[in-house]
Order: structure tokens, then C-alpha cells, then sequence
């Protein structure tokens, strides 16, 4: 689950990261009357999961209240990689001397949390790591001893000469931890971590994304979730007890169990197409579970071939035909669809198939390769 950057600057500031004071607003009139209140230079910024929002032109200095509620009707409603902006923060302004870059990852090659900072803030980190590796600075985190003083201040000093600077670094380096643990994080973000022209660290922007797994445990993080700003498809799965990822190719893919949708996308790449989904519809036997997976996959206009893969061990190779049979008279397939059905059950499943109308397949290499066929010819 991804936050907005108004509630992870809430959560920093909790943990007395330095942050500026903001307001969220839904309407151009509540920023001027904000910008207004903060009566100086303010920054209106668009309130989305997706990093890159100054890019694309969602966040923006205004010199006045005027300035600011102009910016503000072009902001809201605005599209950033796909998502609409609803809401935006307003700020006032910071005067920058410098851009840094912190941040926290689990790095899961060497099993551990890993701190990572960089002078070259401001930018896309991604960037910073393809072009000039050399400035970015990690420090690995053992969980039973958190991040330790002298690494903080070690991080600190790749930032900063001034050692009043390095502490205060060090100080939020070190809180930026506790709040990732805290929280359940995947990762955090502060970029650009900022020196004002009086010498000052501040934290200018804030991105968190939390383990679903850890959501259980943390009700008061859990319901930070705004379900507005996530795709409406992967809600509706995530109720329904589907795991499902939206991507960009053309064959969508109905799997049962994680370890088989994942092979299942690589064959289709393999095969030359792209796969316009992650799905797994769980180990479970239900058929409504497999009416849900359909409508979710039909809806998406992208998907040209329909795929399913299904292996029935718990899963009963009757009860998906089924689902199959149900999920396409409620709403009838307007595009091929290739099924490979095999296991448990496997005969009776073929027979329901049969009786409707659907050929099903037992290989699974045979029906991932029809499939990108298909949905290629269908392009
Ligand atoms: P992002 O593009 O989604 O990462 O959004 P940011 O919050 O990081 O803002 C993008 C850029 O806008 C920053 O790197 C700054 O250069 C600039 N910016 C943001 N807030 C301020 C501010 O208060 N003052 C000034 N001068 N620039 C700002
Ligand atoms: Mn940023």
C-alpha cells in the first residue's frame, strides 16, 4: 500500500523529522484561502501515488494566493501516469542551498534493510544510479541494532561538510529508520532532503509504501488506505481475495497460485507476447472467485486474448469450469480464449467446458503459445 505524501510527512514529522507545515485542499478557493493564511511564496502540489509529479507539472511555486489558486485548478483533476489528482498540498515555499537524496530498501540479495543517501537529490534516483553510481552511499542495517550512530553520521558526512549539517542528518537518517519499522515499510523516501540558506535539513518530500503484510498488525496504517487513488480493478480483487497486478500487454492471465502466474507471464514473454496481468485467483475451490477474475480481465481494454492456466491440486479443476461457464454467461467473451486445464478433477472439468461450448487444453506450453498467437493476430 502506497501513501500520500500529506499522511508520510505526517508520520515523519511525528518521529520530529522537520518538516514544513501544509494543508490538503480538494478545491482551487481552499488553496487561495490557505495560501491566503501562509500569506508569502507557497507550492501547490498534486496529491498521487506516483513519484516524478514536478515532471509532469504537478508541483508548482506560486508567489501569491492568486498565483496559487491558478496553479491549483490546473493541478486538480490532472492526470500523472494515469492517476487523477483529487487533492493537493500546499506548503510554503523553502528557500533550497541544497538537493539531497535519503532513503530506505530492503535489499533482498543480502537479506537486509539498506539505508541509501545521495548529494544528487532533487532528481529521479534512478537516474542517479544508471548515470553516477559513485554518488550514491549505502549503509546495510543489521535489524537486531537498528542504524547505528557512527553510520549515520558516516552517511551524514557524505552530505554535508558542516558538521552541524551531518548531525542533523544523522538525526533524521536515524528517525527515518524508526519510522520504517514503525510503520511496516517497503520503502521510504525523503527527496529532495534539503539545506536551507541558515544552515537548516529539512525534509521537502515524503514517499512510503507499506508491506500489505504488515497492514494486520497496524490498523491506525491501515486506514491511511484511499482507495479512490488505487485502480479500481485491483480493489475490487483485493475484496474479492484475488491478487492482481495490473501491467501493460495483451494477454491476460487467469492462474491459480503465485509460482504458476509468474511462470505463466514468463512463457508468454517467452513466446514473443507480453502479459497484460498478473492474476491469482488463490488456492481455494470457488466459482465466484473465477467470475470476479473474468469480469476483472474483460474489463480491461487492453487484453486481446484471454488466458487461463490452472492447475488443480486444492484447487478443483471442475469447480474453475464452472466459474468459467457462470463468469461467461453473465457477461458473454468478446475475445478468443485459450484454457489449460489439468489435475484434479481435470475429466469432469473438461466435460463442464465442453458441454458450454470450450475446448480446454491439458499443456501448458501449447495453450501459453495459442494464446499470444491469438491475441497477436487479434491486435
Ligand atoms: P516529485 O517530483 O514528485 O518528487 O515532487 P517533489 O516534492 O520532490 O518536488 C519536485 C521539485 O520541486 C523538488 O525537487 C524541488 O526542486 C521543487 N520544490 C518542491 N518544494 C519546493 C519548495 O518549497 N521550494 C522550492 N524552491 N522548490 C521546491
Ligand atoms: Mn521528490
Amino acid at each position: 500500500m502506497n501513501l500520500h505524501e500529506y499522511q508520510a510527512r505526517e508520520l515523519l514529522k511525528a518521529a520530529g523529522i522537520p518538516v514544513p507545515d501544509g494543508q490538503v485542499a480538494t478545491t482551487p478557493d481552499e488553496v487561495e484561502s490557505i495560501a491566503k493564511e501562509l500569506n508569502g511564496t507557497v507550492v501547490v502540489k498534486a496529491q498521487v501515488h506516483a513519484g516524478g509529479r514536478g515532471k509532469a507539472g504537478g508541483v508548482k511555486l506560486a508567489k501569491d494566493a492568486a498565483e496559487a489558486k491558478a496553479h491549483a485548478s490546473n493541478i486538480l483533476g490532472m492526470t500523472i501516469k494515469g492517476l487523477t489528482v483529487d487533492k493537493v498540498l500546499v506548503v510554503p515555499a523553502a528557500d533550497i542551498a541544497t538537493e539531497s537524496y535519503a532513503g530506505i530498501i530492503i535489499d533482498r540479495s543480502i537479506q537486509s534493510v539498506v539505508m541509501m543517501v545521495s548529494p544528487a537529490g532533487g532528481v529521479d534516483i534512478e537516474e542517479v544510479a544508471a548515470t553516477t553510481p559513485e554518488k550514491i552511499f549505502k549503509a546495510r542495517i543489521d535489524s537486531r541494532y537498528g542504524l547505528l550512530p557512527h553510520q549515520a553520521m558516516s552517511l551524514g558526512f557524505k552530505l554535508y561538510d558542516d558538521v552541524k549539517q551531518v548531525r542533523q542528518a544523522a538525526f533524521i537518517l536515524r528517525q527515518l529508520y524508526v519510522t520504517f519499522m514503525q510503520v511496516g515499510g517497503s520503502l521510504i523516501e525523503i527527496n529532495p532532503l534539503i539545506t536551507t540558506p541558515d544552515g537548516a535539513v529539512l525534509a521537502l518530500d515524503a514517499k512510503l509504501g507499506i508491506d500489505d503484510n504488515e497492514l494486520e498488525r497496524r490498523p491506525n496504517i491501515a486506514q491511511l488506505r484511499d482507495l479512490s487513488a488505487e485502480d479500481p480493478h485491483e480493489v475490487e480483487a483485493r475484496e474479492a481475495g484475488l491478487s492482481y497486478i495490473k501491467l501493460d500487454g495483451n494477454v491476460g492471465c487467469c492462474v491459480n497460485g503465485a509460482g504458476l502466474a509468474m511462470a505463466t507471464m514468463d512463457l508468454v514473454k517467452y513466446y514473443g507476447g507480453e502479459p497484460a496481468n498478473f492474476l491469482d485467483i488463490g488456492g481455494s475451490s470457488n466459482p465466484d472467485k473465477v467470475v470476479t477474475a473474468l469480469k476483472i480481465i474483460q474489463s480491461d481494454d487492453l487484453v486481446k486474448c484471454i488466458l487461463f492456466n490452472i492447475f488443480g491440486g486444492i484447487t478443483r479443476c471442475d469447480d474453475v469450469a464452472k466459474g468459467i461457464v457462470e463468469a461467461t454467461t453473465q457477461s458473454p467473451l468478446d475475445r478468443p480464449m485459450v484454457i489449460r486445464l489439468t489435475g484434479t478433477n481435470e475429466a469432469l472439468g473438461i466435460e463442464i467446458l465442453k458441454n458450454a461450448g470450450f475446448d480446454a487444453l491439458t499443456d501448458m506450453d501449447e495453450a501459453v503459445e495459442q494464446a499470444v498467437k491469438l491475441a497477436r493476430e487479434a491486435a
